[in-house]
């Protein structure tokens, strides 16, 4: 469910043509709508309803100071993976102790930034790692909040780049482990060991995987209970998908399937979804620069490229294309829609049918608010994409797009002695 939808045949973010943004802004455009992004808040917070939870948005999948705001205004906290996500963070207002952060490879700054700002807790992701965030809150005469993080050792069933709940994976500390590291960790002065956390995977399309990982996680936290270790957190992780293409489980009908088997372990439940907050609040809207049609295909043609979205050729991903203006009695046509940037892998859409868009049209990509923008590079030497939040009527430009300056500001031009 969003709030991109044709009016006499035109398509609107919101109360505003999508026309008129391309006009303004001019295009590639990535367009956000508020409405659809606290729809999405409030109806997966509800879906916890029935739970003690917090709901920390990762970030990582769309982080534009602006969205950040948008979600801790409604009470959201935040799982980053990097001392600039948590620095985005700090800067769009949010409360550090609604903060987890998450990652396997946190530098010693890193540590010390978030033990600084006072974030709720770090996710552990190996043996040194617990050992150097002992240290570094030793130095800083501080005390880590740490939950470790369990890789669960199971399927979810996604594209192989985003699987993460696999022991073959680089994520968590093994199963067979979680028992002597829980013991270990308690025995490091400089830490305090208030929970456990997971996360398997991203876009899983079926409650299965989250049903397994919640049995196994809640064995561990009963027996950790057992032994003494009370925690205060179980972090479930994110990973629900979105309609791309499949049909995943709503977010009601995801919580209810993981909180049965977490049920009555006297512990706060912190949900990180990253995609399903964002997914398909966001559209990447191009332009059509040419129709080639060669003796064995069509291409469209178009001023958006993979350094804008880069999904479809990272992950194999599919991403509905609308025109931004329909035209009646248009026959369709099979085509490639592909960027400018010179690599085969640069395309939006293959062998796709679309109603034969035409040079200077405008298509929208859909659902590419998550893992989109924040993806965006300036391979090619393009400008990253202007970002534009609608709220109603109104429209925030939230990121300017990129000027050539901004892409040459830190390079130097050597004097070369010859
Ligand atoms: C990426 C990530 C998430 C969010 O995943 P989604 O599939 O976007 O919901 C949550 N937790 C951790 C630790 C992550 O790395």
């Amino acid at each position: 469910m969003h709030y991109f939808a044709y009016r006499n045949n035109e398509l609107y973010a919101e109360e505003v043509a999508v026309r008129d943004i391309a006009a303004q802004i001019g295009t590639p455009v990535y367009i956000y709508s508020a409405g659809t992004l606290r729809r999405h808040f409030r109806v997966f917070d509800e879906a916890f309803a029935g739970a003690d939870h917090l709901i920390c948005y990762a970030m990582k999948a769309l982080s534009n100071l602006s969205i950040l705001k948008l979600f801790g205004a409604m009470g959201s906290g935040f799982d980053i993976v990097s001392v600039g996500e948590l620095m985005r963070c700090l800067r769009a207002g949010a409360d550090p102790k609604k903060i987890v952060f998450s990652g396997v490879g946190k530098t010693d700054e890193e540590i010390a930034a978030a033990l600084q700002a006072g974030i709720l807790m770090f996710n552990v992701e190996s043996r040194p790692e617990l050992y150097r965030i002992a240290e570094v809150a030793r130095r800083l005469k501080l005390k880590a909040p740490v939950s470790l993080r369990v890789n669960p050792d199971l399927d979810p069933g996604t594209h192989p780049h985003i699987s993460t709940g696999h022991r073959t994976s680089k994520f968590g500390i093994p199963l067979s482990e979680v028992f002597d590291y829980y013991a270990e960790a308690r025995g490091l002065a400089d830490l305090e060991l208030v929970g456990l956390s997971t996360h398997i995977g991203s876009q899983i399309t079926d409650t299965g995987p989250f049903i397994e990982a919640g049995e196994k996680v809640a064995t561990i936290v009963r027996r950790l209970k057992a032994d003494g270790i009370a925690l205060r957190y179980l972090d479930i992780g994110g990973g629900l998908g979105i309609p791309y293409q499949e049909e995943p489980p709503p977010p009601a009908e995801y919580a209810a399937a993981i909180l049965k088997p977490l049920a009555g372990l006297g512990v706060k439940i912190i949900a990180e979804p990253g995609r399903v907050l964002v997914g398909n609040a966001g559209i990447l809207v191009t332009r059509v620069l040419y129709v080639k049609q060669t003796d064995v295909k069509r291409f469209i043609v178009v001023d958006g490229a993979m350094n804008d979205l880069i999904r479809p050729v990272l992950y194999e991903a599919y991403h509905a294309i609308w025109p931004v203006q329909k035209f009646e009695g248009r026959p369709g046509v099979i085509a490639d829609v592909v960027g400018p940037v010179c690599e085969s892998g640069d395309f939006f859409a293959q062998d796709r049918e679309l109603p034969d868009p035409r040079d200077g049209e405008l298509l929208a990509v859909m659902s590419a608010g998550a893992y989109g923008f924040v993806m965006a590079s300036n391979y090619n030497s393009r400008p990253r994409a202007a970002e534009v939040l609608v709220e109603g009527k109104t429209m925030h430009v939230i990121r300017e797009r990129d000027s050539f300056e901004d892409q040459v500001q830190r390079e130097k031009l050597v004097e070369f002695q010859s």
